[in-house]
């Protein structure tokens, strides 16, 4: 896990070291700020961890300094309900439909049976593009044909988990955040639908923000917040940056939980977010 991490923060922990010689016990302020705007931690929180630092600051000061920024309570608890609802929402291009293909072989490697619903029926590429991992990774998937309810979709998914004794469902949704005003009530009435289908659901709502955005991703996720609700974040597109601290600025700016990095296009680049592990890797 943590060889993952390094991997996947790796850059971010090499621009560090450039600063801090890796034997120094401690840095000065303006060191560890270097540290992180090289990282790419937003500005206003850059000066708001420093604020609190005294000049000279040893490893446990950084990383408390640090951890501080994940201490957000998450409200959402992991359930033990079958089927298990989930729906991933997020504008399009973030990487909803990769990472639900990520999801679903997460699942069956851990032994589920897994269901998709195709309910981005605004565009038909979206349907395509799921029909397309569904079939790789040969897992079922009720999709219907384009300009169709979603609500349908995910109604049918979820009778069609429960007749089969499927243990997750997996709902994708419509993106288009700044093209079409009804995108709200679309996704207000699929959570109606999904709570008719099975009382609970959706257990969880997803959110998924492309890590290399910046505070464009966390205009999405607060509006996307204000629309259903959102139950935790997957933060994608971390390989190949040495920005890892955009991780920093959207916990910051959100209180919401990481559940999941993506680090890369296939279905195993997903991992577990650890807050603990990727201080530590920013401080190696
Ligand atoms: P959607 O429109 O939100 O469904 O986004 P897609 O799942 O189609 O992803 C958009 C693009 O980003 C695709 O080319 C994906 O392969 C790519 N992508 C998604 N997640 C990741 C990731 O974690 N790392 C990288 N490098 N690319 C990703």
């Amino acid at each position: 896990m943590f060889n993952i991490l390094k991997k996947v923060f790796g850059k971010t922990g090499d621009a560090i070291k450039e600063v801090v010689p890796e034997k120094k016990k401690e840095i000065t302020k303006d060191e560890f700020e270097d540290i992180l705007l090289e990282a790419d931690v937003n500005y206003e929180l850059v000066e708001r961890l420093l604020e609190a630092l005294p000049e000279k600051i040893n490893r446990i000061q950084a990383f408390n300094s640090l951890i501080s920024v994940f201490q957000y309570k998450a409200d959402w608890k992991e359930s033990d309900n079958k089927p298990y609802i989930e729906m991933i929402i997020g504008v399009n291009g973030a990487g909803k439909t990769t990472t639900i293909a990520k999801l679903a072989y997460r699942y069956k490697e851990m032994g589920h049976d897994v269901i998709l619903g195709a309910g981005d029926t605004f565009r038909a590429a979206a349907i395509e593009q799921l029909s397309r991992w569904a079939e790789k990774l040969n897992i079922p998937i009720i999709a219907t044909q384009q300009g169709h309810d979603p609500s349908a979709v995910v109604y049918d998914s979820i009778e069609s988990a429960k007749a089969k004794g499927i243990d997750n469902v997996i709902i994708d949704t419509a993106g288009r955040l700044h093209t079409q005003t009804n995108l709200s009530e679309e996704l207000k009435k699929m959570i109606r639908v999904a709570g008719k289908a099975m009382e609970g659901a959706p257990h969880r709502k997803m959110l998924i923000l492309d890590g290399t955005q910046g505070s464009s991703s966390i205009n999405q996720a607060k509006a996307f917040n204000e629309m259903v609700g959102v139950d935790g974040i997957i933060i994608t597109k971390l390989d190949g940056t040495a920005k890892g601290g955009s991780v920093l600025s959207i916990a910051d700016e959100l209180q919401m939980p990481i559940f999941y990095i993506g680090t890369g296009e296939q279905p195993k680049d997903l991992i577990r977010f650890k807050a603990n592990e990727y201080v530590n890797t920013i401080l190696d």
